[in-house]
């Protein structure tokens, strides 16, 4: 294999580049992201970028806190980089990636095209998404217009861009259709914890009621609730979910329902030599009784990594991809932190600390084995934990464990 183009130059795009080279690949790396920029980290964008805690003064394009590798590092990849530049389209009988400015072709290719914000469908100003360095831009510039936001969706953008504009003093309101905030990997057991936490820190939060309209003429006014209640505000940053990136690869590759790629336990897509890594992944893992898919930073570096040696190895030394899912979210200087699979969970457990004292360990499991381990404020008694979710680890033996 001489010639590998990686397309998408964010966390997993890059980490998949440096993890060949570190693999000691010494052919050509092209790798195409249709941003203008160098890669950078997303994380930072709802935190840092927002606060200015910890960022150097000036554009966030080449801050330092955003920054995936230092500029040295990327040049010593030795990467053909094509930023502006995007994928349309995938021939895998000519081994062949469609540019908007030509064609690109390989040996073998790592699809790393991520996800977009889901934009309300509004046509108001002052209706934002978070995504790239340009959203957080303008929502930083809004909050310090404003003052006063709506944020509708408690995942974790939502959460993170509420509590940060509380930090800067904003005035916010925090609406989620679900009861309680990051119900897609925190148990509804857990969840009031975080409640509490926003409205503790002065968020009017409004959890179980959706949004039914985004009202104004030109620009936004007010957001209409599904109770009928009307929130009035000039500013809203929607964080409600995603859509893959995965649209040019229709026809080339097997994608699922939700549009990510289909691929074996290797990280291995549909088509021969290519694989797909980060958000759009989808692959099965042993211990989660199905297929997973992640949109978690230390997942697309870990799965870059597996995919670049599986690429490499000969078929026999190919590795299954069964990582330990991690997430961790930082809100009003508390770090939450997630491993294994936080719900749907039948079992919870604080095994250290106490949810009043908003220090705890928590376990969760699901059908006798433990599955996940959430911490508040405690990272090193979290962390310890994590072997336990390297194997099959029943509920008694987790619980003996501690
Ligand atoms: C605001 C925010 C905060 C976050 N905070 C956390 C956190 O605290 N903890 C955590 O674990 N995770 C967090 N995440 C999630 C984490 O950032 C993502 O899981 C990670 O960025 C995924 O990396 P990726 O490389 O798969 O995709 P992406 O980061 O989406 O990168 C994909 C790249 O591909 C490019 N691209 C798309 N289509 C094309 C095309 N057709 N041609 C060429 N290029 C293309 C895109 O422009 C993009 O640059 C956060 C995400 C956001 C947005």
């Amino acid at each position: 294999m001489r010639n590998i183009v990686i397309v998408g130059a964010g966390m997993a795009g890059l980490h998949t580049a440096a993890a060949l080279r570190e693999r000691g690949f010494e052919g050509r790396i092209t790798l195409i992201g249709e941003e203008p920029h160098r890669p950078y980290s997303r994380p930072p964008l709802s935190k840092e970028a927002l606060t200015g805690v910890g960022l150097d003064p000036g554009p966030l394009a080449g801050n330092r806190a955003l920054r995936l590798l230092d500029d040295a590092e990327i040049d010593a990849l030795d990467l053909d980089f094509r930023p502006g530049t995007r994928a349309i389209g995938l021939d895998t009988a000519s081994r062949t990636v469609k540019l908007d400015d030509g064609d690109a072709p390989y040996d073998g290719l790592v699809v790393a095209t991520g996800a977009r914000a889901r934009r309300p469908d509004t046509g108001l100003a002052g209706v934002h998404v978070l995504r790239t360095l340009e959203d957080a831009e303008a929502v930083r510039a809004a909050i310090a217009e404003h003052g006063r936001l709506v944020v509708v969706g408690a995942g974790f953008v939502g959460a993170e861009v509420a509590a940060s504009a509380r930090t800067l003093g904003a005035e916010v309101t925090l609406v989620e259709a679900a009861p309680t905030p990051l119900t897609r990997v925190v148990d509804p057991r857990l969840g009031p914890v975080l409640t509490d936490l926003h409205r503790e820190n002065g968020v009017d939060v409004r959890l179980g009621v959706g949004v039914a309209a985004y009202e104004g003429s030109g620009r936004v006014e007010r957001v209409r609730l599904a109770d009928g209640e009307a929130v009035e505000t000039p500013l809203v940053v929607a964080g409600i979910g995603v859509h893959l990136n995965t649209e040019w690869l229709q026809g080339a590759l097997d994608l699922m329902p939700d549009g990510s790629v289909r691929c074996d336990e290797y990280s291995a897509a549909s088509a021969p030599d290519v694989y797909a890594v980060g958000d759009l992944a989808n692959w099965p893992h042993p211990r989660y009784g199905g297929r997973i898919r992640l949109e978690h930073w230390t997942n697309a570096g870990e799965q870059a990594a597996a995919a670049a040696h599986n690429l490499l190895a000969a078929p026999e030394e190919r590795r299954p991809f069964t990582p330990v899912p991690y997430f961790w979210s930082d809100q009003y200087k508390m770090k939450i932190q997630l491993l294994g699979q936080g719900a749907p969970a039948d079992e919870v457990a604080i095994v250290h600390g106490s949810v009043q004292d908003r220090k705890f360990v928590a376990f969760l499991g699901r059908g006798g084995m433990l599955t996940g381990i959430m911490g508040l404020r405690s990272t090193p008694r979290t962390m310890r934990h994590r072997g336990l979710l390297e194997r099959p680890t029943t509920w008694e033996d987790a619980l003996a464990a501690v």
